[in-house]
């Protein structure tokens, strides 16, 4: 819709306006020693201290003078622009990069993935309501296209202003998609932005493998695991002159944080009641989220928190065993091994971002009268039977999302969701991403580390017919004609009707 279309009220609202005074201001923040630093260059962590920064908007208060109710209007409005840059995360433009202006924007159709409620054959096996959210239905087919679109904007704003050289090489490590989704969004800038990542060799799977090939990144296999590879991006980081697309990026987590507010937005801004569960690996995404609802919280944009759930795989659960201490005082953090993985976006044993988790759920929880978030472990065997399950049942959820819907159920016998509750189960990426893992459970064919033995209902695999009885086939070049081809289609359909025991009309 025209802007002159708008309500005349809501008209000045709609295009973020930069050029006020009044704007945002954003600074990198040390969660450690507090020290502020400007935007202008491209931080990673504290200069004094070491630590891991979040980015704050020192002119946040402004956001409080709009009503929430003025806010949702705002929002629900906008959606009905066709303005590129506003469609995807910069819907939320003033709490996601209230300095980034227009032009600078990559919009590459990220955002706003669907939600999609679970039908009443799986919401009964689970035991209560709930929804997916698709985040597999981004570009590069995993949430990660938020924080890039945020992080490349970002760039190609810098880029704009001279503060980034504009030969700048984005280069990330990667479980997969976070290489997948890097590679897109700098092959969308070309020429100026040139990527390049690492990967642990063979623990990401060939269809995330092809993304950032076919994205005409530089591809660098190294042998270990992700956190191996994580250290020497860094010791790149430290030494040459390239831009780190990890979420230690403090500018990923800003674009992450538009999952939470589509989930308000998605549900009318009302959630009480509702849980949000998601899985858990450098924990960049964990803490987008509750960054993102504590920030519609603070402005009145939603009137209550609500629960959030982490879960991780028993093979890679260091997250989750700091909080089995529940007295705060005591917890420690100790990095584990990770073992294999079906959530092998998750497989990460030393999250970068566990100093913003502990630092976002201490303020989560004392904002609510009680504690409102929550972490939880799952078996490998419950991931993969949760994802077929699901996808049996028309999703299209990844094993991470499987990973989700098995903390689901786990939390609900558990009591820390009550019967009441609805659910908003993230699906972190899309199934065909991970479809390796469904051939290895349907074929049996699992390595014995995985510890996961296939549900015979679960497993379904192909039939090949053709009649013995037939002296000649098609083949590829070689079509069969008159009689012959008669006599194919007769008999093949014939013995198909037979495998599924059809009636004759
Ligand atoms: C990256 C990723 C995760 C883990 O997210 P973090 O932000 O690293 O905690 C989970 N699922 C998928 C599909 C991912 O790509
Ligand atoms: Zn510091």
């Amino acid at each position: 819709m025209k802007l002159e279309n708008f309500p005349e009220d809501i008209q000045p609202y709609l295009i973020p306006d930069l050029t006020s005074d009044e704007g945002g201001r954003l600074i990198y923040r040390c969660l450690e020693c507090g020290q502020e630093y400007g935007i202008e260059k491209l931080l990673y962590t504290c200069p004094e201290c070491g630590q891991v920064l979040l980015i704050y908007d020192a002119n946040f208060d402004r956001l409080k003078k709009i009503s929430g109710e003025l806010w949702h209007r705002i929002f629900d409005y906008r959606k009905m622009l066709k303005i590129s840059a506003l469609k995807g995360i910069y819907l939320y433009h003033e709490f996601i990069g209230p300095i980034i202006p227009l032009d600078s924007i990559v919009y590459l159709g990220e955002g706003h993935t669907p939600v999609v409620e679970a039908n009443s054959f799986l919401q009964k096996k689970a035991g209560i309501r709930f929804y997916f959210k698709n985040d597999g239905q981004n570009p590069s087919a995993s949430f990660k296209d938020r924080g890039m679109a945020s992080a490349f904007s970002y760039i190609q704003f810098m880029v704009g202003k001279g503060y980034i050289s504009s030969d700048v090489l984005a280069i990330c490590a990667s479980t997969g998609d976070t290489s997948a989704s890097a590679a897109l969004y700098a092959s969308y800038l070309k020429p100026h932005v040139k990527s390049a990542v690492l990967l642990p060799h063979k623990k990401v799977t060939p269809q995330q493998l092809s993304q950032p090939l076919g994205s005409g990144a530089s591809v660098f296999e190294i042998p270990g695991v992700f956190d191996d590879c994580m250290k020497v991006v860094e010791a790149l980081s430290e030494k040459y002159n390239v831009a780190l697309l990890n979420s230690k990026n403090a500018w990923r987590i800003l674009g992450q944080e538009s999952y939470s507010y589509e989930i308000a937005q998605d549900f009318e801004y009302d959630m009480s009641d509702k849980v949000v569960i998601l899985p858990i690996g450098n924990a960049g995404n964990i803490t987008a989220v509750m960054s993102g609802f504590l920030k519609f919280y603070e402005t009145g944009i939603i009137k209550t928190l609500p629960k959030i759930i982490g879960v991780q795989s028993k093979h890679a659960n260091p997250v989750y065993k700091y909080y089995l201490e529940p007295d705060a005082e005591k917890r420690e953090f100790v990095p584990v091994t990770v073992m294999s993985s079906v959530a092998q976006a998750a497989m990460i044993g030393n999250p970068v971002s566990m100093p913003r988790v502990i630092h976002l759920v201490d303020i989560y929880n004392s904002m609510s009268d009680k504690q409102k978030v929550f972490f939880i472990e799952v078996s490998e065997q419950d991931i993969m039977d949760w994802e077929l399950l699901a996808n049996r049942n028309g999703h299209i959820a990844c094993t991470h999302g499987g990973e989700s819907l098995a903390a689901l159920v786990s939390a609900y016998e558990q009591k820390i969701i009550e019967k009441n509750d609805v659910a908003i189960v993230d699906s972190t990426a899309h199934a065909l991403k991970f479809s390796g893992f469904q051939k290895m459970y349907f074929e049996n064919s699992f390595p014995e580390e995985f510890e996961i033995s296939p549900n015979p209902d679960l497993i379904n695999s192909p039939v090949f017919i053709r009649p013995k009885d037939l002296e000649k086939v098609p083949a590829p070049g070689k079509p069969l004609t008159g009689e012959d081809f008669k006599q194919f289609v007769e008999r093949t359909s014939e013995e198909i009707a037979n495998a599924l025991d059809l009636k004759k009309v």
